[in-house]
């Protein structure tokens, strides 16, 4: 039994399940997919071209020899395309299908064995002898040696100031993607997060409901930042302060080195220096200790986040735009309850006089970002793995215990061989791991040292990403 099960029909399955197709014969490769159409996930299933790709063209790709294939596919759909272009990421999910079939097409003249199944995966059974069996749909079991679980992140959870009947109201909308089932024109709607979900649903919702006054709350009230229109020059100095960073012992100093970089370069913008981070973020974060990773989630996180996950030129453009006509105002506030039916009224407290008022919204729409709180999920596969010990949450609730290789830990640390993860349920172990550079990577190197018979620590990319 050398079967392989890639569980996970996003990106990141769509890599590892290519990459493995390239290179394994030993046995069948199984790509369970779920649901939804294979190879888009949530990413990359919008059909909004307004939603953009928040890395250049030239980044983009699903494997790691990637070259310029994403250019000229795009180029073929959108005519001219550069590779500093922010492209839509629908194009991105059309040349992920595009790409997984070609090694479809590739693996079936080669005599390759593979199976797609349009089913989840719903439990994962240590065997005895070795390897896993993965039960696919109602009752199907799969024999394997290998699982990858690259299942993403967890669908949201109400934010528990969210009362039960504003939930049940139907004016509560806990999925951004899914405009399109409120049919209704609001007069007002409310976005809670000024990430990038927050702009991407802010974008669509001004398109749908040109009348609709918009509102978006958080905590600081603060967008993301944009990417420079063209590439930036590197830092010169970067390996000099990444070194320093490496040397330092907690958040603050790590703070203090990367200010002292900024301000020491006028003539650097400071974007570049973030990026210049990228190669040792992972190492970074794994120098922290379980307090300082506590300290980073609560004091920095959301200026890491605004300042690493920019927004493409052109989604700024247009968020400032409806804020410069009057159609949309972003408040710094702490939203302290939700309650009643339609409309909906959300208390908040301001963040900078600490009143707390009501406002009113035919819609309420939650775009607070990933969550890979795997122990409050209701994911029923993750939840069986915690339930009987195969997998253990993250001590911050970051998703699951692992190696930075991916290897899962059982509750008391021991090793899973054989059993990976990819993407975000890793953010406890690398933080940064869910944009397409570091998920191909890490398809990359799992399927080429399974394939060799040896997994090791996984690589870092480097670049602007998201
Ligand atoms: C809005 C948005 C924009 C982004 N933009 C970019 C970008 O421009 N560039 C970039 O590099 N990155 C971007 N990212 C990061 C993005 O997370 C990755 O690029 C990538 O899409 C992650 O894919 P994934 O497969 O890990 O997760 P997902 O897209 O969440 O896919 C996971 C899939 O697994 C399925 N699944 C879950 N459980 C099971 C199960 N038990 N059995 C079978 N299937 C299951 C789910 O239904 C889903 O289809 C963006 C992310 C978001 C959310």
């Amino acid at each position: 039994m050398a079967d392989i099960a890639v569980i996970g029909g996003g990106a990141a399955g769509a890599a590892a399940f290519g990459e493995l197709l390239a290179r394994f014969d030993a046995g069948t490769i199984h790509w369970i997919v779920g649901q939804h159409e294979p190879g888009r996930g949530v990413a990359y299933a919008t059909s909004d071209d307004r939603h953009l790709l928040n890395v250049r063209a030239s980044s983009m790709g699903v494997f790691q020899e990637h070259g310029d294939d994403f250019i000229r596919h795009a180029a073929q759909q959108l005519g001219q395309v550069k590779g500093t272009d922010f492209l839509p990421r629908r194009v991105f999910g059309d040349f992920i299908q595009a790409q997984v079939g070609a090694r479809i097409d590739a693996a079936r003249r080669a005599g390759r064995s593979f199976r797609i199944h349009p089913e989840s995966a719903r439990a994962i059974v240590q065997r005895g002898e070795g390897g896993y069996a993965v039960r696919v749909g109602p009752d199907r079991w799969l024999d394997v040696s290998l699982v990858v679980l690259a299942v993403g992140a967890l669908a949201q959870r109400p934010l528990r100031t969210v009362s039960t009947t504003a939930l049940t109201s139907g004016a509560y909308e806990l999925d951004p993607w899914q405009l399109d089932r409120h049919v209704k024109a609001p007069r007002r709607v409310v976005v809670i997060g000024t990430g990038l979900t927050a702009v991407d649903t802010l974008l669509s919702a001004a398109a749908r409901w040109p009348y609709a006054e918009l509102i978006a709350i958080s905590r600081h009230g603060l967008w993301p930042f944009t990417h420079a229109a063209l590439p930036l020059s590197p830092y010169p100095r970067q390996s000099e302060l990444n070194q320093a960073l490496l040397g330092c012992d907690g958040v603050a100093p790590m703070l203090r080195e990367v200010r002292r970089a900024i301000d020491s370069a006028p003539d650097t913008d400071w974007r570049s220096i973030i990026d210049g981070m990228r190669p040792i973020n992972a190492l970074l974060w794994q120098r922290l200790s379980h307090d300082q990773r506590k300290q980073f989630l609560r004091h920095v996180r959301w200026i890491w986040e605004a300042s690493r996950h920019r927004m493409a030129p052109a989604s700024g453009e247009a968020i400032y735009q409806l804020q410069e006509e009057g159609r949309l105002q972003v408040l710094a506030a702490r939203v302290l309850d939700v309650d009643g039916t339609a409309p909906l009224q959300v208390t908040l407290r301001e963040r900078a006089t600490q009143l707390v008022s009501v406002l009113e919204a035919d819609l309420v729409i939650q775009a607070t970002g990933l969550d890979t709180a795997v122990a409050y999920g209701a994911h029923e596969l993750l939840s069986q793995l915690l339930r009987d010990g195969v997998a253990s949450a993250d001590a911050l609730q970051l998703g699951i215990r692992a190696e930075p290789d991916g290897q899962l830990l059982g509750p008391s640390g021991e090793p899973r061989p054989g059993l990976y993860a990819m993407g975000s349920l890793l953010r406890g172990i690398l933080w940064e791991c869910t944009a397409m550079p570091e998920i191909r990577t890490a398809a990359h190197h799992l399927a080429t040292q399974w394939v060799q018979g040896v997994v090791g620590d996984s690589s870092e990319s480097a670049g602007e990403g998201p």
